[in-house]
């Protein structure tokens, strides 16, 4: 595709300016020399309709929620209602500034004090951050929780290290060590789960506690979670719940009655916002009381006068990002929550389980499921017995019948894994269809694997060497422009 230097014709604008009141030299001269261009900028060239007619084109070719069925396993593609992305664009909270005084803000406190008493309901915890931006920031966040938590009692360095059962999903070792923790691996049973008696030997003096995703990244749900917990409460250590699959349970289990110390919430997969492009997110942290003196700073507190900022916690870790996290993401949160209510979040956790089990049921037919058990937001098949197609072309394949691959090789623990998530909103038919898609296309990969190993073919591009444009990326057009 044309880029927009490609388009329009020297000296054509898009936009027109005032001119200045004072002449160019005149304005120039309030430049230092040395840090004045020798040339204008490279600008592009083009008018109105060009640029408009160039970023619609482009628009056109992104693939989202919006445009058909996305069923990314671990990132759980949310229903994002348009009437949050409305409220999360009111002037009188995008204007905001978090400096502002209290009194000006009492909205906006309200926002987070509120969400985080929902999110401490919602959780079965009783203390909260809202300050991470995103699931693995929480999970650093955690992390540092747990070493100060340690460090206070004199169990630095002796507990030194993390345990992860090898289906973890993979920013949860990064943090462990990003933390100063060594990571310890604990294979699962053939069920897919922790593996107790794995876990009682790994259980020494030495351990700070154990990161588990609830449910796993196969979308099994532990079913000896609380034992996992109490064991490693009594070996002296603490547990970590990834909270980013809690579209599984929510409104159904309280991770604080499994055991959880921590847990971290994502609310970009939980409750609203579209993401998928790197952000924005929110990974708000809740923690047991043993750990709520080191959580960051500031608090929204609320009292006769309204809500206000506290700073009194001195053995806060400090802080992990500025004032309160990603706020927007927050609000749309907190609008998801309380038009749901109570009862429409455990539909929530129905939908996903039910869309998820009912794929499963039908895939499991074609595919092969290594850890064979009802599910419960996703599932996890293998891509193995297509002889030389393998789970990369099959998922290149499902672009030519007009759907987002899922996730693919991940979780590790299975071969050429496809790992399905669907959006708890998807109607049948869209279900069926994405089953009748990958049927077909294991069909093809016995009858005609040279069709699915060139796929796509109906795509702007074709396949991508992805690892040429990790090493050798093109970051920057090739202008010849003496700045340049
Ligand atoms: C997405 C995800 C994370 C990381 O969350 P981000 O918001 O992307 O940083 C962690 N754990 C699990 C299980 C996830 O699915």
């Amino acid at each position: 595709m044309a880029t927009i230097y490609d388009v329009g014709a020297p000296g054509r604008r898009a936009a027109s300016t005032p001119s200045p009141k004072r002449d160019t030299e005149d304005l120039l001269s309030l430049i230092p020399a040395g840090a004045r261009r020798k040339h204008g900028p490279r600008l592009p060239q083009v008018s109105q309709p060009e640029l408009v007619r160039h970023y619609t084109a482009l628009s056109r070719l992104n693939y989202g929620v919006d445009s058909g069925f996305y069923p990314l396993g671990s990132c759980t593609m949310k229903y994002n209602p348009k009437l949050n992305e409305d409220l999360a664009r009111l002037p009188g909270f995008t204007g905001l500034h978090p400096a502002l005084p209290e009194k000006q803000t009492q909205g906006a406190l309200a926002v987070l004090w509120e969400l985080g008493e929902l999110l401490k309901r919602i959780s079965g915890m009783p203390a909260i951050t809202m300050q991470p931006a995103a699931g693995a920031h929480g999970e650093l966040t955690g992390m540092l929780l747990l070493k100060k938590y340690f460090q206070e009692r004199g169990e630095l360095p002796a507990r030194s290290k993390v345990l992860l059962p090898d289906s973890a999903h993979g920013t949860n070792p990064a943090s462990a060590a990003m933390a100063g923790f060594e990571v310890v691996s604990l294979a699962s049973t053939r069920r897919g789960t922790v593996d107790i008696d794995t876990l009682k030997k790994a259980l020494d003096t030495d351990v700070a506690g154990i990161m588990l995703t609830v449910p796993n990244t196969l979308g099994i749900f532990e079913d000896e979670i609380a034992a996992v917990s109490r064991l490693v409460h009594e070996a002296g250590g603490l547990t970590y719940f990834d909270g980013a699959n809690l579209n599984a349970f929510l409104g159904r289990a309280l991770p604080g009655n499994m055991g959880a110390d921590i847990f971290h919430f994502n609310l970009h997969k939980t409750f609203s916002t579209p993401h998928g492009g790197g952000g924005p997110g929110a990974g708000p942290l809740a923690v047991s009381e043993s750990l709520a003196p080191y959580l960051p700073l500031p608090d929204v507190v609320q009292d006769d006068q309204g809500f206000s900022l506290s700073w009194d916690r001195p053995r806060s870790i400090g802080r992990v990002h500025p004032y309160h996290g990603n706020f927007l993401v927050s609000l749309r949160a907190l609008a998801y929550i309380l038009t749901l209510g109570d009862v429409g979040l455990r539909e929530v956790s129905a939908g996903a389980v039910l869309a998820a089990n009912y794929l499963r049921v039908k895939l499991q037919e074609v595919f092969q499921l290594p850890y064979a058990s009802l599910c419960k937001h996703e599932f996890v098949l293998s891509g193995q017995g297509f002889g030389e197609v393998r789970t990369m072309d099959i998922a290149k394949r499902l672009m030519d019948y007009g759907f987002h691959p899922p996730t693919v090789y991940f979780p590790l623990i299975v071969k050429e894994a496809l790992m399905i998530e669907p959006t708890e909103t998807e109607p049948r038919e869209v279900l069926d269809a994405f089953a009748e898609a990958l049927t077909l296309i294991a069909r093809e990969a016995k009858e005609d694997p040279q069709l699915v190993k060139g796929a796509p073919h109906s795509t702007p591009v074709r396949r991508l060497d992805d690892a040429r444009a990790a090493r050798q990326p093109v970051l920057r057009l090739p202008f010849d422009h003496p700045d340049e």
